[in-house]
């Protein structure tokens, strides 16, 4: 059989939608195979090794399936139905039924379902209801918060004039240091939302304080939207004016953001537009080009699939192993930051624990099969590159099946590392070799026992 290399075998236009997909899987592993390779390599890795990373998740294949469809092809900037291109039938459906999915999910009166990322779902709010320069106020980065609530680094923090909220030192949010920033800055936009807070955040107490200084309050719930559409933790749509998400944190969707509304859809605005229309207009033209369709499709599925008792059950299960693997740490004598937690995140301090930094934890951990992420804790004394902590997240051990039993296996064999890990500097380090070897053979053998569903 001739054929040229990397190009699809030509099907005939009835083949049926498998055809394709199988095409182009011969094509890239003949035509391409140093990125065949990578994949496959990339598959193996993920099979064998344990993401302890609270700001991931295994998407769904079937999500995948949809984001590496030929809905790439389209370009259809605008909304359904009012769209700036031609052929735009099918996407338009697509769109519709991702944009009702999320709204079934979440409860929510309004959802755009065209941001790029969360980092862009939060610039397409504060740029639609702010002006350049105008206060906003933010958790601290160090303390958990985004870097796209106003970081330094980040365009909110160039644009805006950007003040901050620490923790108080049980590492909780001080509702009373909320308030008082708030009084002494007078933000136009308070954001309510954390990437490294194991505890509940209290919705009301933020829309009182919003209220009290007339600022629109966003609730960014990235990390915990899972547990917010499995009813695990309040819902912000009540209380927040703007509710942003990421899709793939822990809805096990595609990479990709979410805006939404609940009552305030409606609300008008000083300009006389509601604040629906000014948040369409804001993610485009303002902000963002032509929405990523294919990906749109995939939100599709995963929000759909957040909506079935399958996945409450998962989410109970990300809530529980939390909490699971939080006792066993603590049964060791391990300091976890604010005692335990109430969601799928655990952070450790590990510097006073173990006597070690969280890059060296996270490195060691690493070789040994676990992947886990360096975190700053409350006082840390390191800079966001060495660390005090380390973060652990329950979302794929969720999606593995975990019992408590496998969680009290892992905990051990992280205690074990972290106990013979000695620091040589405060980013090198030395660990037993035949430890290492042990716990990586441990650890690859609990992965083959639980398996990533459609994995
Ligand atoms: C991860 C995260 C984001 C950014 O998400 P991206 O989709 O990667 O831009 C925004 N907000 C919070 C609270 C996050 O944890």
């Amino acid at each position: 059989m001739t054929q040229a290399v990397g190009l699809p075998t030509l099907t005939p236009p009835t083949a049926p939608l498998s055809a394709f997909y199988e095409n182009a899987l011969h094509a890239m592993e003949l035509g391409d195979p140093a990125l065949y390779g990578l994949l496959d390599d990339e598959l193996h890795r993920q099979r064998e090794t344990l993401a302890l990373v609270a700001s991931c998740s295994p998407v769904n294949p079937a999500a995948l399936l949809a984001e590496g469809s030929f809905f790439a092809n389209v370009t259809a900037e605008g909304y359904p139905g009012r769209r700036f291109h031609a052929g735009c039938v099918n996407v338009d459906k697509v769109e519709e039924l991702a944009v009702e999915r999320a709204k079934q999910a979440f409860g929510a009166r309004y959802a755009n379902v065209q941001p790029h990322s969360a980092s862009t779902a939060n610039q397409v709010v504060m740029n639609s209801l702010l002006k350049p320069g105008d206060p906003i106020l933010g958790l601290d980065l160090d303390a958990g918060g985004h870097l796209s609530h106003g970081a330094k680094v980040n365009l909110s923090g160039k644009i805006f004039e950007a003040h901050s909220y620490g923790l108080g030192a049980d590492g909780l949010i001080d509702y009373e240091e909320v308030r008082a920033q708030a009084l002494a800055h007078r933000p136009k936009l308070i954001i309510a939302g954390t990437t490294a807070y194991p505890r509940t955040l209290d919705w009301a107490a933020f829309r009182a304080i919003a209220d009290e200084v007339g600022a629109y309050l966003l609730a960014d719930i990235t990390h915990i939207a899972g547990l917010v559409v499995a009813g695990l933790h309040p819902s912000p749509l009540a209380h927040a004016h703007v509710v942003t998400t990421c899709t793939h944190k822990q809805l096990y969707g595609p990479r990709g953001g979410l805006i939404m509304l609940g009552d305030s859809a409606d609300m008008v605005l000083p300009t006389g537009r509601t604040l629906q229309q000014t948040l369409n207009t804001g993610l485009f033209p303002l902000i963002q080009g032509a929405p990523v369709v294919n990906s749109i499709a995939a939100k599709a599925y995963a929000l759909g699939a957040a909506t079935t008792p399958e996945f409450a059950a998962r989410i109970h299960r990300v809530r529980d192993l939390a909490a699971a693997l939080a006792g066993q740490l603590v049964a060791r004598g391990v300091r976890v930051i604010s005692g335990g937690t109430d969601n799928h995140i655990v952070v450790a301090d590990v510097l006073t624990s173990y006597g070690v930094t969280g890059v060296n934890a996270e490195k060691a951990l690493e070789q040994c099969g676990v992947l886990v992420n360096k975190n700053r804790i409350v006082g840390d004394t390191h800079s966001a590159f060495v660390t005090s902590g380390v973060r652990f997240g329950s979302n794929s051990m969720a999606a593995r099946g975990f019992d408590e039993a496998d969680v009290a296996e892992v905990a051990e064999l992280v205690h074990e590392v972290l106990t013979d890990l000695e620091n040589t500097s405060n980013n090198t380090y030395a660990l037993d070799p035949a430890l290492r070897a042990r716990v990586q053979e441990r650890i690859r053998s609990i992965c083959h026992r639980r398996p990533v569903a459609g994995y």
